[in-house]
């Protein structure tokens, strides 16, 4: 549904994207994981077709983007970092005034703007727009960038500007979006955001994308990157079970009887399984702690940088 072809942007003597290429199936929910400076901007603003690329090509079910701007905009819904809207309107005459941008007949324009500030959590505000907190706009933002009912939904980091309740809110209508056999490509620097949202995750660094790969795909070449720590996080049915191995360096049991933090010198996931198993236990969770996904995020960072 979206495919990046050998893209370049070159700014001066910055290679602001360079030489990306990926391919996005349809109804997958993509992640494009960066620190800023990546690329990330840069690459979308191509994809929307607002910027031309240096050299190569982007996609939009097979329809090359910057040959054909006006075909593809139809059929991408977009969310940039500061979404515009016009303070002195409410919400639903922001929305209206989009949906006729679209040409959109008038009784679907209203059906359609219930629905999308029902799906945002909107419905009934009456305020203008110009009254709202940072997390309702975005939330708004969210809304007009589905306004035409697009396959495709690109959103710029959503959640910059969300307090905690609106990033759990954000969540949970991405859920619904990615529901509905959209396509989604959202960037972001915070990896947290994107490991709970994507289906696969590309981390982009200096304008390329080095990895790419749902979670459990990352996770399982951890080995590799010679992390000195592993944390995982184990929860059962009943009880825990005392966790001996030669790879482990300590384990806090203090979350509960059925809970157990291991810090380990590698993944010890599978073991830690048979483990559990050979005593009669049932796993609840034997994951990855964040931290050590952070970790292995930084060390693919730190791979292109030596
Ligand atoms: P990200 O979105 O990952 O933070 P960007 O795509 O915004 O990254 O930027 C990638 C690189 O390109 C950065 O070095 C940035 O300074 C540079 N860049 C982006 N836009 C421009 C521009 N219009 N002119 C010059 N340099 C730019």
């Amino acid at each position: 549904m979206i495919e990046f072809k050998n893209l370049v942007k070159t700014y001066g003597k910055i290679n602001a994207v360079d030489n990306l290429s990926v391919k996005i199936e349809k109804g997958e929910v993509f992640g494009l994981l960066g620190p800023n400076g990546a690329g990330k901007s840069t690459t979308i603003l191509m994809l929307c077709g607002l910027i031309q690329p240096t050299s190569g090509e982007c996609y939009i079910d097979g329809t090359e983007v910057s040959r054909n701007p006006i075909e593809v905009k139809r059929r991408i819904g977009y969310m940039p970092e500061d979404v515009g809207f016009y303070p002195n309107l409410s919400a639903e005459q922001n929305l209206e005034f989009f949906s006729k941008l679209y040409n959109i007949p008038e009784k679907e324009r209203r059906t359609r703007t219930d629905e999308l500030l029902d799906l945002v959590g909107l419905s009934g505000v009456e305020k203008k727009v110009g009254g709202y907190s940072k997390g309702m706009r975005q939330r708004l933002g969210i809304a007009k960038a589905l306004i035409n009912d697009p396959d495709v939904v690109i959103l710029d980091e959503p959640t910059a500007n969300l307090d905690p309740q609106g990033v759990s809110d954000y969540r949970k209508i991405i859920r619904n979006i990615s529901g509905s056999d959209k396509t989604v490509l959202v960037s972001s620097h915070i990896l947290s955001e994107v490991s709970k949202v994507c289906s696969r995750v590309g981390i982009m660094q200096k304008g390329r994308i080095i990895k790419d790969g749902s979670w459990d795909e990352l996770a399982r070449n951890l080995d590799l990157l010679g992390l000195p720590e592993i944390i995982i996080n184990v929860e059962t049915a009943s009880g825990m079970p005392e966790l001996v191995h030669d790879d482990i360096i300590r384990v806090d049991y203090s979350g509960g009887m059925t809970k157990a933090k291991i810090i380990a010198s590698c993944d010890i996931r599978t073991d830690i399984g048979r483990i559990l198993i050979e005593n009669r236990i049932v796993p609840r969770e034997i994951a990855l702690d964040a931290i050590t996904m952070e970790d292995a995020v930084l060390s693919y960072y730190n791979e292109v940088n030596s």
